[in-house]
């Protein structure tokens, strides 16, 4: 996912004289600003913030709000809440392999508080017996007796400090603070002047938005939530807006374009289907019907297949291809993810062997060593090779072709007038087929897809056992990897989420790598658990997926890399941790990895926050495996009261957006595009020269205008 910085169109001015004496603006480095040096700037970068633009677009990921602290007994179970009491007995220290585990007490005349620390040794010598702290976190109740995992910790003088205002918080990286961010940020708002707006006052207040400089000031330094909501109204505007009008030029485009690879059914597709194990069904039968249809009708192809989880996509896609390699041309087939691009690549081979299919495939992965990639390129150059499957980049950036006819891509990404010139530029146009399981209610899909035709695939094979879902809270884990060990024995497969990677980026969450030791301690000695994230280098990730689908390795933990696409039928169980973090959608993908195959299938969808409005999103997914059928109801449930903390995932990656929270504003935003081209579809007129300029740069700047 690329998010490309913003270009400065408008100039940040800085009066009087910085670090290097010269006045700065959004392209400044950040090691210009004071209090910057090398290193910390090393620390920035890594977080993707190289200019003062890149921080100023850093928004915070969400606020917090401390309260005062509250008397032990009337701490509210599953809320996050400060308490103020003094240390006492002594700390009791254990170690579980790799995990050090420390407990002590705090009491505060009303009550007692049991806390835990993981991996913290060095807190009983700064914690002294009898002193008074805060300790902040969310509190948990286990018979009589209340804790707190992971506190956070205060002298009161600090806390009080605190208190009463919103504080943003911001991913972070080891070794730079939320306070170095707010400072850093401080020292620009200080001297900065914004020279532009792209919308003018008139449009500003039609639909009611704040001034762009109002809304990054805010979004960093709101004095209330009404005021960050404003600003956030007004940013994921521009992101829709952009967005949109974006999608409208590349439907004028689109549309117009002639077929150039005009197909025509041969045998090999319908001997294919004839061999294959099992029929399509009739979804996917009408599907195809519109797939070939438009492979030999007078105009290029531009659809977009949707269908639910396991509801049969890829199969569609290989029809396609197949049908483009018999009549002689080349195919390409993109994926969002490495893994999920070799997992195709295996599929094809297999069918290319199984049933001598007309396939020359080649596969072009980042990890693969330069010789191969080289040679892979060569073959798709001198049209040795019919089809190429791979990530994006590789496929779409670096490659020549010799007589490209049709671009899949699955998950997530779509097609640009840029893409499209580009591959224009290296052949004629290519037909495109996007396939997705992001389930979009159809008023929004209607928007959000406006340049594409829609395909629908809405039926999932037969003989499917549904899955069997629970939501269970922390007290349940015993049974769950009880019931997990159960499955290994079985000769079955377990898929673990947890939300990150390492302990410390998030409170009160579940990571990776301390849930893998935990596992290993927990299952039976044979039981082989091991783990997968995004921090991985590539050639390790394939590695792992293919011992996994090679069931070699029993239960993989892991973030939500595997969340699109992955196929290994013989996985029965999904398990999610701090399962109210996610969005319904992204938990519905989660749990899309499982009833693949054969076997009975269960998703357990563990609850860390036992409150009432996360128990009624959850009983959704509990209650149906529908996924349009879910965001639906998901899209009920929200308001604008949640805008923070759950975002849903999937192929709509706008920095800020939701596009299920903020479906009105997405309405709004596609309406504002439409009057604007109505009454100007030039953007000649004087009042909309700023706004041509904004939207020309977005269109030069996105490679991928769906990551804006
Ligand atoms: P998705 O739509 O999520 O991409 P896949 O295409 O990966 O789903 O299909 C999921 C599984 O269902 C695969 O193992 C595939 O072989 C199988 N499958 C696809 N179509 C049918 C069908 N008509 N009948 C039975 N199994 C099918
Ligand atoms: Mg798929």
């Amino acid at each position: 996912m690329c998010c490309l910085s913003f270009v400065s169109i408008h100039t940040l001015r800085f009066p009087g004289s910085q670090k290097g004496g010269a006045g700065l603006d959004r392209d400044t480095l950040m090691t210009e600003l004071k209090g910057v040096g090398e290193k910390t700037g090393k620390l920035f970068e890594k977080l993707g913030i190289r200019t003062v633009g890149d921080l100023l677009e850093d928004y915070p990921r969400e606020y917090d709000n401390f309260e005062d602290p509250v008397p032990i007994a009337q701490a509210v179970p599953g809320e996050v809440c400060a308490i103020h009491g003094a240390v006492t007995g002594i700390p009791n220290e254990k170690k579980v392999r790799s995990l050090h585990i420390l407990n002590m007490t705090v009491s505060d005349g009303s009550g007692v508080l049991h806390l835990t620390f993981f991996n913290m040794p060095f807190l009983k010598k700064v914690l002294r017996r009898g002193g008074y702290y805060v300790f902040r976190g969310m509190v948990q109740v286990k018979g009589e007796s209340r804790s707190m995992e992971q506190a956070r910790y205060y002298v009161l003088e600090e806390y009080r400090k605190l208190t009463g205002h919103l504080s943003p918080r911001y991913s972070l990286t080891k070794g730079l603070t939320n306070q170095a961010i707010q400072r850093a940020l401080r020292q620009v708002f200080a001297v900065y002047e914004y020279e532009e707006e792209w919308f003018g006052e008139e449009f500003l207040s039609r639909y009611g938005l704040l001034s762009y400089q109002d809304a990054v000031n805010r979004i960093h330094f709101p004095r209330d939530r009404e005021e960050v909501l404003q600003a956030r109204r007004r940013l994921v505007f521009d992101e829709f807006f952009s967005f949109l009008y974006l999608c409208r030029q590349n439907k004028d485009f689109s549309r117009g374009l002639e077929n150039q690879y005009q197909m025509f059914e041969t045998a090999d597709t319908v001997r294919f289907l004839e061999q294959l194990p099992f029929s399509l069904t009739n979804a996917q039968k009408k599907v195809w019907q519109e797939i070939r249809d438009d492979l030999g009708s007078r105009h290029c192809m531009n659809r977009l297949v949707q269908g639910d989880v396991g509801s049969g996509k890829t199969i569609l896609a290989v029809l396609a291809l197949l049908m483009t390699a018999a009549n002689g041309y080349q195919g390409a087939m993109m994926a969002p993810t490495e893994v999920l691009a070799m997992q195709h690549y295996e599929t094809i081979c297999t069918y290319t062997k199984k049933y001598g299919l007309a396939f020359r495939p080649v596969l072009l992965v980042g990890s693969m060593p330069a010789g191969e990639r080289r040679e892979a390129y060569a073959k798709m150059a001198s049209g040795e090779a019919n089809l190429v499957i791979g990530t994006q980049a590789l496929i779409q950036e670096k490659a020549v072709y010799r007589s490209l006819a049709l671009v899949v891509t699955d998950e997530q990404h779509r097609f640009g007038v840029k893409q499209r010139e580009h591959l224009a530029g290296k052949g004629e146009s290519p037909h495109i087929l996007v396939m997705s399981a992001t389930p979009i209610p159809r008023t929004l899909a209607i928007i959000l897809y406006g340049d594409l035709d829609i395909s629908v695939v809405d039926e999932l094979p037969a003989g499917r056992l549904p899955i069997k879902n629970c939501v269970v809270n922390t007290a349940y884990r015993p049974k769950a990897y009880q019931f997990i060990a159960g499955q290994v024995a079985q000769g079955r497969q377990v898929y673990v989420i947890c939300p990150q990677v390492e302990e410390g980026e998030l409170e009160d969450v579940e990571n990776v790598a301390d849930y893998t030791d935990k596992l290993r301690s927990v299952l039976p000695e044979q039981v082989q658990v091991a783990y997968l994230h995004g921090k991985m280098r590539p050639g390790e990730k394939s590695r792992i997926m293919e011992e996994f689908a090679a069931r070699s390795i029993d239960v993989l933990v892991s973030t939500t890399v595997i969340e699109v696409g992955i196929n290994v039928p013989n996985a029965t169980v999904m398990m999610v941790e701090n399962a109210e973090r996610f969005g319904l959608a992204q938990l519905h993908q989660l749990r899309g990895r499982v009833g693949r195959g054969e076997h009975q299938s269960y998703c357990i969808f563990v609850n860390t926050r036992d409150n009432p409005d996360t128990r009624r999103r959850l009983e959704i997914l509990n209650h149906s495996n529908d996924g349009f059928h879910i965001a639906s109801e998901d899209l009920k449930l929200r308001g604008p009261g949640d805008l923070f903390g759950i975002r849903q995932s999937g192929e709509f990656s706008f920095r800020m957006g939701d596009v299920y929270t903020d479906a009105g504003l997405l309405k709004l935003a596609s309406d504002a595009v439409e009057t604007l081209l109505t009454e100007d579809p030039a953007l000649s007129l004087p009042e909309n020269k700023a706004l041509r300029k904004y939207l020309e740069l977005k269109a030069a700047n996105h490679v991928d205008f769906r990551s804006i």
